[in-house]
């Protein structure tokens, strides 16, 4: 028995994966391992190893993320990721189920923060974690400028670049305390900010609304220059935030 970090309570705990299991399944390898790739300059690409656990839920509580993981599945593997590729151009949905949507992201971000791996380690939310504990546990709708998100699924050459991750790292911007968190997870490039933010901080706004969720498509070796975004707005000091 420990304490579960959803709910609070103690219970027997189950071995929970971070990232759901089903975005490791392009990582070919005979080693159980896959590459990570490492934004920042001067450090290198990581081999990571797959199916690495870690005793955080109870079983109650793994049910409840794994409703958020299931409909990300849902819209990410069964719908988005089929269509670009048919495509080659961004994703549009304007029948989606916003809340439940947003849920199994910022479930991605939250679970990085509790995780004491090391992939992970960069995602320190802080008291924000406590704020997202009960959003999630609760299943609550958050506004579109509270962890606002932005999405991209990258491809190298025209080809989706599945099996890609690359660390969770804070962007280098950060105004008032504000810190946006990047992370490549099977191709796909997230973008969420902490807590109540301006909107401007997004290129084009947040991409997951109530109105219509928005995937990107975009080369991946362009990585740079998004990321790079962050710190022309910091620059020029449009990187400000809405008061509550
Ligand atoms: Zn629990």
């Amino acid at each position: 028995m420990a304490e579960c970090r959803l709910c609070l309570n103690d219970k027997t705990l189950c071995k929970s994966h971070i990232f759901p299991e089903y975005m490791y399944a392009h990582c070919y390898d005979d080693n159980h391992s896959y590459i990570e790739f490492n934004a920042e300059s001067g450090k290198y690409n990581k081999r990571r190893r797959k199916g690495i656990y870690e005793e955080l839920l109870c079983r109650d509580c793994e049910l409840i993320i794994q409703k958020y993981e299931d409909y990300g599945k849902h819209i990410l593997y069964d719908v988005a990721k089929q269509k670009i590729e048919a495509t080659k151009k961004s994703y549009c949905n304007e029948d989606y189920d916003y809340r439940l949507f947003k849920l199994f992201v910022l479930s991605l971000l939250w679970r990085a923060s509790i995780s004491t791996q090391d992939s992970f380690k960069l995602a320190l939310l802080g008291k924000y974690e406590e704020e997202l504990r009960k959003i999630l546990l609760n299943g609550l709708e958050t506004p579109v400028n509270n962890y606002p998100i932005y999405l991209y699924q990258t491809h190298i050459g025209g080809n989706q670049s599945n099996g890609v991750f690359m660390e969770i790292h804070p962007a280098k911007s950060r105004f008032d305390g504000k810190t946006v968190y990047q992370f490549i997870a099977d191709g796909v490039f997230f973008f969420v900010g902490v807590g109540v933010q301006s909107l401007k901080t997004f290129r084009h706004g947040s991409w997951v609304n109530p109105e219509r969720l928005q995937i990107g498509y975009d080369e991946l070796t362009k990585l740079s220059s998004l990321v790079d975004i962050f710190a022309r707005l910091h620059h020029q000091g449009k990187f400000s935030v809405y008061e509550k």
